[in-house]
């Protein structure tokens, strides 16, 4: 089945996968994997969100003045680049590496904020629709499968059950800062939760035609098998 499937994927001109999904769901450790397998360019959103919103905390921008947002946004450069050890790729913003800074709860705080504004998401909304422009690319975050690429050809809308969700974020913060509480972990992510999904612009919900994966008992290897076959679906000719 993998040789047929590798065979597709090499011969299948290419295709665009979307996966969307409340916070810490998994999204792009699948979306990681899913993008290496096919060979695919993956593109992180969210972390676009949290670099504008780290520019914005480094130089006190006034979020809540457009004439500010809009200013600031001329000077932001976001880019993302392979990192050679492990091949993962990482953001940069105006040309220095954010990919670990971003993750710091001081962002997170604010973050949700920041990605409710509308001249914050037509100017990252823009930049992640000319990334796809080539197809070959998996893209996750909160409105890729509805506003950035409502006619990709395979859409998943990822869920997991709340305590697994902050217990999975919870690991992964402590390793960078032991000082982190659960409970800290767990306001976050209801916060950004109710803010992303309750925002004017394009709040989070799934698209009509995405697929619903249900993470919260499986492994990543079985995460892993359910998209592919997603996509080898898509794939086969009809
Ligand atoms: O995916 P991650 O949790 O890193 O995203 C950080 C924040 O960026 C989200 O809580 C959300 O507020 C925002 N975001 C968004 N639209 C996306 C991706 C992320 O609003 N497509």
């Amino acid at each position: 089945m993998h040789i047929f499937f590798d065979f597709c994927a090499v011969m299948h001109p290419k295709i665009i996968v979307t996966i969307d999904g409340l916070s810490s769901c998994g999204k792009s450790t699948l979306a990681r994997q899913l993008a290496k397998k096919l060979g695919y360019l993956y593109i992180d959103s969210g972390a676009m969100y949290r670099a504008i919103t780290l520019y914005f905390l480094r130089n006190n921008v006034n979020y809540e003045n457009v004439k500010e947002v809009k200013e600031a946004l001329k000077n932001i450069h976001i880019s993302f680049d392979v990192n050679p050890h492990h091949l993962h790729s990482e953001i940069y913003l105006n040309g220095e590496n954010v990919e670990y800074i971003i993750r710091d709860i001081v962002v997170a705080e604010k973050v949700s904020e920041v990605a409710a504004i509308g001249e914050v998401r037509t100017f990252a909304v823009a930049a992640q629709k000319k990334m796809g422009e080539n197809k070959g690319i998996v893209m996750d975050g909160r409105d890729i499968g509805t506003t950035v690429f409502p006619k990709a050809e395979v859409k998943i809308y990822m869920i997991a059950d709340e305590a697994v969700r902050v217990e999975r974020r919870f690991a992964e913060m402590y390793e960078k800062n032991p000082n982190i509480t659960i409970d800290e972990v767990k306001a976050n992510i209801a916060r950004r939760d109710y803010i992303d999904s309750n925002r004017e612009i394009s709040p989070l919900r799934k698209a009509d035609d995405a697929i619903v994966l249900d993470n919260t008992r499986l492994t990543q290897k079985e995460q892993l098998e359910f998209a592919l076959n997603l996509v080898k679906k898509q794939m086969q000719p009809a």
